[in-house]
């Protein structure tokens, strides 16, 4: 496979997964989550990984953050390895994860707080930020008032506000209407340029997945490992009605397709062995 233009420019990667392995254990039973999953990922790379529900892209992620170790194998963020979550290393959850009690400002400063920097500092930053997305006029709203795309924005900023060079992004739009995700994917295709994250992003949309990454990980379904990796090496903004688009999008589909009735039958064979 042609190593895409960042790859070869590169040097070494800022993250090293190798061989690793997530055996969840509880009650005798064991879930093989990942196994022998090796990626390299490189400074300013947006990498989207690509697989059907259960086949342990959030078990990935959570390990790239800190928040789960594997059993087997490792990981390295620079030449560290991984083994707490870390201020290089920002997670943006699906659900909402904001605090309820807390106003759009106060959600995103909440990480500044933690680096206990001076009050005027952090209400700069936040301020800039809030400009940035958008959000500033909504500064002083509760996350209950706002609509899921506003919410998702302000995890964003949250992310965005700890400054951390890699973001970690978990199915973020996988409860957003059509129209609000797509706007979503230009605001992160924007971020991700303008202050030059590397951005591994979690989605099980094909579409999705072309029209963001430089790379796509395809994963296996359970357990989870590399199937394929597809680079996209096409400029921005990508139009998803062009035949390499449609063309790219096929053979995803067949690959992730492939990986969906793997799991079909698997499920089929879990319920026949529990009649
Ligand atoms: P995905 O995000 O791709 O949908 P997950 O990483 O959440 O998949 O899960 C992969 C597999 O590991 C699933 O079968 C799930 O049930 C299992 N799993 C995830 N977390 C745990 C856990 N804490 N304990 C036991 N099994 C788990
Ligand atoms: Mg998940």
């Amino acid at each position: 496979m042609e190593p895409s233009i960042k790859e070869q420019s590169a040097g070494s990667p800022v993250l090293r997964i190798d061989r690793v392995e997530k055996i969840f254990r509880s009650d005798g039973r064991e879930i093989a989550a990942l196994t022998d999953f090796s990626l390299d990922i490189y400074q300013g790379e947006f990498i989207c990984i690509l697989g059907p529900s259960g086949c342990g892209k959030s078990t990935l992620l959570n390990a790239i953050a800190g928040f789960t170790h594997p059993t087997a194998g490792s990981l390295m963020a620079g030449n560290k390895t991984i083994s707490t979550p870390g201020p290089d290393r920002a997670m943006v959850f699906q659900e909402y994860a904001l605090f309820p009690w807390m106003t759009v400002a106060q959600n995103v400063a909440f990480g500044l707080k933690i680096k206990r920097l001076a009050r005027e500092v952090v209400r700069a930053q936040v301020d800039t930020l809030l400009h940035k997305l958008q959000l500033f006029d909504f500064r002083d709203r509760f996350p209950k008032d706002l609509s899921g795309g506003m919410r998702q924005r302000v995890a964003i900023a949250r992310a965005l506000a700890l400054d951390s060079p890699m973001l970690l992004m978990d199915e973020p739009f996988g409860a957003l209407d059509a129209l609000t995700r797509s706007s979503l994917q230009d605001e992160v295709r924007r971020i991700w340029m303008e202050f030059k994250k590397t951005i591994i992003f979690v989605t099980h949309s094909i579409q999705e997945s072309i029209y963001l990454a430089d790379r796509v990980v395809v994963m296996t379904y359970r357990p989870g490992t590399v199937k394929k990796i597809v680079p996209v090496n096409i400029p921005h903004p990508r139009d998803m009605s062009s035949p390499w688009f449609v063309s790219l999008q096929q053979e995803l589909t067949e690959l992730v397709t492939e990986e969906q009735m793997r799991s079909q039958k698997a499920e089929e064979n879990i319920a026949r062995i529990r009649q």
